[in-house]
């Protein structure tokens, strides 16, 4: 194992109520006690102020799954990142292939919400990754290389990224941990060149994708691979529960 920092990351998407994310967190709490591991949790907005109040004693991080590249201003039902971060937000993921293809969010959006996200003392947790017709073209770096550079443009703090190839998120189709390993290996070459061997020897980089307790732990025992951010598996307590131990096996 490398001496990064290894983050198992739950994404709850559009699920789970305030009594089901704070009964979660308390029964989380009990099975990741002394985890070298960091556990994060983003969570739906309307749970984000509990979620971090259940949290509060424990090792878990939360953070929220989204927010708006503005300050403030009149955006009728958008959150803004001083309010997450006051709700008790501690990262938030950004660039996720959901928001990209739904919510048509372009790299250069993406990079307003991470300077945004930084200014505020938020991490930013911003993923990337191809499409299945983009690999089988042979894209696949051009499109993670340009995801890279654009999004990530001008950040000066601390961050995560996260490989989410488009084709296994919640397919069930995750990436073999050879593949996975040498994706990673490459997103860290490009760190390198758009940061220094510092960010890219410093930043964890989470793979996602059908991430389940029977294949984290061989994908986290891959040198490039930092952790886990996992989306269905991660609204099972027991399968969470179990991704996380696998993961520090
Ligand atoms: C995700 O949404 O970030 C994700 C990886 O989902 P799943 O684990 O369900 O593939």
């Amino acid at each position: 194992m490398n001496q990064r920092r290894q983050i198992i990351a739950g994404n709850w998407k559009m699920y789970k109520t305030l009594g089901e994310s704070c009964e979660f967190i308390g029964k989380l709490a009990e099975k990741v006690k002394e985890c070298p591991h960091s556990v994060y949790l983003a969570v739906p907005f309307t749970a984000l102020q509990a979620a971090s109040e259940s949290a509060k004693e424990s090792e878990i991080v939360i953070g929220a799954q989204n927010m708006n590249d503005a300050s403030e201003g009149a955006f009728t039902g958008e959150v803004a990142a001083f309010m997450i971060k006051d709700a008790g937000a501690r990262f938030v993921i950004l660039g996720h292939s959901e928001r990209r293809k739904l919510y048509r969010e372009t790299n250069e959006l993406v990079n307003r919400k991470v300077l945004q996200a930084e200014k505020n003392g938020l991490e930013p947790l911003v993923c990337v990754g191809e499409t299945k017709e983009e690999r089988e073209a042979g894209k696949t770096e051009e499109v993670l290389r340009q995801q890279i550079e654009e999004s990530l443009s001008g950040v000066k703090g601390d961050f995560i990224l996260a490989y989410e190839p488009v084709w296994a998120i919640g397919t069930g189709h995750t990436a073999t941990p050879e593949t996975a390993q040498e994706t990673h290996a490459f997103c860290r070459s490009v760190l390198k060149e758009l940061f220094n061997k510092k960010v890219s020897d410093s930043t964890p980089i989470l793979y996602g994708g059908s991430v389940n307790p029977d294949n984290a732990g061989l994908l986290i025992k891959q040198a490039d691979i930092d952790g886990v951010l996992v989306g269905g598996s991660s609204l099972s307590l027991e399968k969470f529960g179990k991704i996380v131990h696998a993961s520090t096996l």
